[in-house]
């Protein structure tokens, strides 16, 4: 069953457009990868899916709907609902998404009080096993520690812990790791996975951990420049990428930059607002460059659950196929 679904989803700051007519919809137990560099608008279109974009930040689409209900045109409160308790959002610094001031418990508690009563011990009790279920040691000790007493990733592990709180059909994970010690890493998405099979959760992950994504994902996307340029199941998307941009990405892999002395995708950055090139966003960083892709913007093109979006996309032996 389908969770999420947005078509052509924008967000527009003035007349820049940090992300440009996406469409992607997330299934029931699904895991869903985000991929590109820093600045290809992932978090920016996960911000909008819960509301989050402040002004003067615009979001538009053709469709947002979560389970059918569409997200852009209810009214506030019903949204915020929703964004509270079906659909929950971690984000990369744990420190940062915990309140300073408060203890463990109690910002657990009130997680689980705004969507679901229950008496102080029922709540006390929630607590635990959520605590529990994320892996923490002697939980009753730590629902009353303060943030700055847990470890980096004892705290995304609480921060996991309020977001399950309320039973989310669908995790947005921005990042989840990136803060984090890379022993500590596995062990937080092993976590993440965990909870997401038991519960049959949909999964957002974001991230430019491609190797990550590899391993975990179903489906992935890969966003540059704030539009989606190729999208498919992960297996085939790494196995065989058809945009020269995740080709690129996929070369800067360790493992198949051996010998190499640089491990950047391409040379460049990501455009911004103000050199936002003509034609195919990619043009000025693509090997595979023509006239035609510096005139003409590329359509997407292939079937809906295999798309690219570039005019020659590259061929089972890795170049362009016109
Ligand atoms: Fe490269 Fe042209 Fe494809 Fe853009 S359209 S990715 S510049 S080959
Ligand atoms: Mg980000």
């Amino acid at each position: 069953m389908s969770l999420l679904k947005l078509e052509n989803l924008s967000v527009t700051f003035g007349n820049f457009r940090a992300v440009d007519q996406i469409s992607y919809s997330v299934n029931e137990g699904e895991v869903l990868g985000i991929v590109g560099e820093s600045g290809s608008g992932k978090s920016v279109s996960s911000l909008s899916l819960m509301g989050l974009i402040d002004y003067p930040g615009k979001v538009s689409a053709d469709e947002l709907t979560f389970m059918d209900q569409d997200l852009l045109s209810m009214p506030e409160a019903q949204r915020r609902k929703i964004t509270g308790s079906d659909i929950a959002m971690i984000f990369q610094d744990p420190m940062t998404s915990l309140n300073p001031c408060f203890t463990v418990g109690y910002q657990i508690i009130e997680a689980l009080k705004t969507h679901q009563g229950g008496t102080k011990k029922e709540l006390k009790k929630r607590a635990i096993e959520l605590l529990t279920l994320v892996g923490i040691p002697a939980p009753e000790t730590r629902l009353s520690a303060y943030p700055h007493q847990l470890s980096g990733g004892m705290s995304q592990r609480v921060m996991i812990a309020i977001a399950i709180a309320c039973n989310p059909k669908l995790l947005i994970a921005d990042e989840p790791t990136t803060a984090l010690d890379v022993t500590i890493q596995a062990q937080i998405i092993d976590l993440l996975i965990d909870l997401q099979e038991q519960k049959q959760m949909g999964l957002v992950l974001i991230t430019h951990d491609l190797a990550l994504v590899a391993e975990v994902a179903h489906r992935v996307i890969v966003m540059y420049a704030g539009q989606i340029v190729e999208s498919g199941p992960a297996s085939e998307v790494f196995s065989a990428p058809q945009h020269p941009y995740t080709q690129a990405l996929l070369a800067s892999l360790p493992e198949s930059a051996a010998g190499k002395a640089r491990l950047e995708a391409l040379p460049g950055v990501v455009p911004g607002q103000y050199d936002r090139p003509k034609g195919c966003l990619l043009s000025p960083r693509c090997p595979y460059a023509t006239d035609h892709c510096r005139n003409v913007e590329p359509a997407s093109q292939g079937p809906l659950e295999r798309q690219v979006k570039c005019h020659t996309p590259l061929n089972a032996q890795g170049r362009p196929a016109a």
